[in-house]
């Protein structure tokens, strides 16, 4: 059975609408790790006494359920669709309806609509508001929380069509990683719109002064913030305020999604270095988003984690009396740690061996002992190890062993820290929420991520249209096209996507739609549709704007 929440929540009835939303999402973020980064913040500080905060602090205002449409512990492709859709999904379901589950829903699903595209706040901003569309990130654009805001599939995992979706999306700008998703057809597709597109160019981005620009550094992900050259990627705070100042210029306004991708990376990886200095690499970007909202008086900012993850504990079973350490004790060897385990299993895969002990001591702050130095020259994935590879033994039976060297890393740093771990994967519990709104309309106390929807479509005045606009824009092929001939064509290749044609018997008028792009051909002469086209293998279904069979008239 359904549990009724939605009469617990303290939601502002009427929400003033607002010209600008910028949505900040810290992916796989516990409550733990917030305040272990803001405990790191205060140790650099130099004083523990100083009122040091995070730049969230201030407008922190309750606290969010985040789940899946059948299970309680959520899934990144769900959970920020929910955001941006209003509606809950299943695990790896890209803004896109779920099937029916029965007694396993914990809220209603309605079965007529499994597997069709969920449209998004974002496509209903810019096709019935003309908002301009920015998302900044630190992952690949297909990852799952770019995704959920610029495409639609059940498979988060089919990276390849989502990425096509985002680039015909209408997106103004876009700042991260995935260039190797980029295809010369997209890219010369974008470029013929009038976008400048930029690869691992900082500079060119820097200099840039048009208003649609795709920067893209990586070929899949970006570097974490702490391994990052500052030379070659830019931090997300300076992606957010670069995004800002494009989109700003819009004067219908613009949403904004910024991810800090790579929190949730770090728990995963259960990286004592990368978790609260990646988070910390976000709340700065939070800072920058703040500013511009307070300045600009017409802006709200919502910031919330999509899940938790990883269990992450400041405090652990094994060093005893730990309630009585100093922060300086509990804190300063973290405050040391200047590489991720990925950031010092690159460098020293790309150093002398010789080097090995002191770029420990000099990036981790930590002197090798035996056993953690015996695992690192056994490790298999250890280039530089003077061990034939073959003739490579490592100890099992250690704790510190892993058979990765970013585990093996990984152990040996938080060896040196007070942290904890019970997973590598998400964890069920409620997520921070923080919301700033130049008229102090806030959602407060305990919200489920739908409500937060609600939230955010008020801002836009679209509270309860969400539903008609996804019938609008994503009506299936067989209710739009009654009477007509129809031919889907599905090819052998790879990456090459499902074609409709669609011809009129009365007049002979022929309609080509291609999935996962918005170019359609009428009568051989191609057009641009506002919205996307997408494809279901499942149900062998086109998805498409309700009005297009008039073009065949
Ligand atoms: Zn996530």
């Amino acid at each position: 059975m359904a549990i009724a929440i939605s009469t617990l929540a303290i939601q502002p009835e009427k929400v003033k609408p607002v010209k600008n939303i910028i949505l900040m999402v810290t992916d796989g973020t516990s409550i733990s790790a917030v305040s272990t980064a803001r405990w790191l913040k205060v140790y650099r500080s130099g004083s523990a006494a100083n009122p040091v905060t995070l730049n969230i602090d201030p407008w922190l205002c309750g606290y969010v359920r985040t789940c899946n449409s059948d299970a309680p512990i959520g899934d990144s492709a769900p959970t920020t669709s929910c955001y941006v859709t209003g509606h809950l999904s299943r695990s790896a379901y890209i803004a896109t309806f779920p099937p029916y589950k029965g007694k396993d829903n914990i809220e209603p699903v309605d079965s007529t609509r499994a597997y069709a595209p969920m449209a998004t706040i974002l496509e209903a901003g810019r096709q019935l508001q003309g908002k301009a569309l920015g998302m900044v990130f630190t992952c690949q654009y297909c990852h799952a929380t770019p995704a959920d805001c610029s495409a639609h599939y059940y498979n988060r995992g089919a990276e390849q069509l989502l990425a096509d979706q985002t680039v015909h999306n209408g997106f103004d700008v876009v700042i991260g990683g995935g260039n190797y998703y980029l295809t010369p057809q997209s890219e010369a597709y974008l470029r013929s719109n009038g976008t400048n597109v930029y690869r691992n160019d900082l500079q060119a981005m820097r200099f840039d002064r048009s208003n649609k620009m795709w920067a893209l550094y990586g070929d899949v992900d970006m570097d974490y913030d702490i391994d990052r050259n500052p030379d070659e990627q830019p931090s997300l705070a300076e992606m957010t305020r670069t995004a800002i100042d494009k989109l700003s210029k819009d004067k219908d306004g613009f949403f904004l999604l910024v991810e800090g991708s790579k929190v949730d990376w770090a728990a995963h990886a259960n990286d004592p270095a990368g978790l609260p200095n990646e988070f910390l690499a976000f709340d700065e970007a939070c800072g920058v988003a703040l500013d511009f909202a307070q300045r600009d008086g017409n802006t709200v900012v919502i910031v919330v984690p999509d899940h938790g993850n990883s269990g992450f504990s400041f405090g652990r079973r094994d060093l005893g009396d730990y309630s009585r350490k100093s922060l300086d004790t509990l804190l300063g060897p973290v405050d040391k740690f200047k590489r991720t385990a990925d950031g010092m299993e690159a460098l020293i895969n790309s150093q002398p061996f010789d080097s090995l002990r002191s770029l420990f001591k000099q990036y981790e702050g930590i002197d090798l002992t035996p056993e953690e130095y015996s695992l690192i020259i056994n490790s298999k994935d250890y280039r530089q190890s003077p061990i034939p590879e073959e003739m490579r033994k490592s100890d099992k039976t250690s704790p510190l062993y892993s058979s990765y060297l970013s585990g093996i890393i990984t152990k040996i740093l938080t060896r040196y820290t007070p942290f904890a771990w019970t997973t590598g994967g998400h964890t069920g519990e409620d997520v921070f929420l923080a919301v700033y709104n130049p008229h102090n309309q806030r959602p407060l106390g305990y919200t489920t991520n739908v409500q937060l929807a609600h939230y955010i479509q008020k801002l836009w005045n679209m509270h309860g249209k969400m539903d008609t606009f996804t019938d609008q824009i994503f009506a299936r092929h067989t209710d739009v096209f009654v009477g007509y001939d129809i031919t889907i064509t599905k090819s052998e290749e790879q990456n090459v996507w499902p074609v409709l044609t669609v011809t009129n018997p009365r007049n002979g008028n022929t309609l080509t739609a291609y999935a996962f792009s918005n170019i359609i051909e009428v009568n051989g002469k191609q057009e641009q549709l506002p919205s996307v086209v997408t494809y279901v293998d499942r149900n062998d279904m086109f998805y498409l704007p309700r009005n297009l069979a008039d073009k065949l008239k």
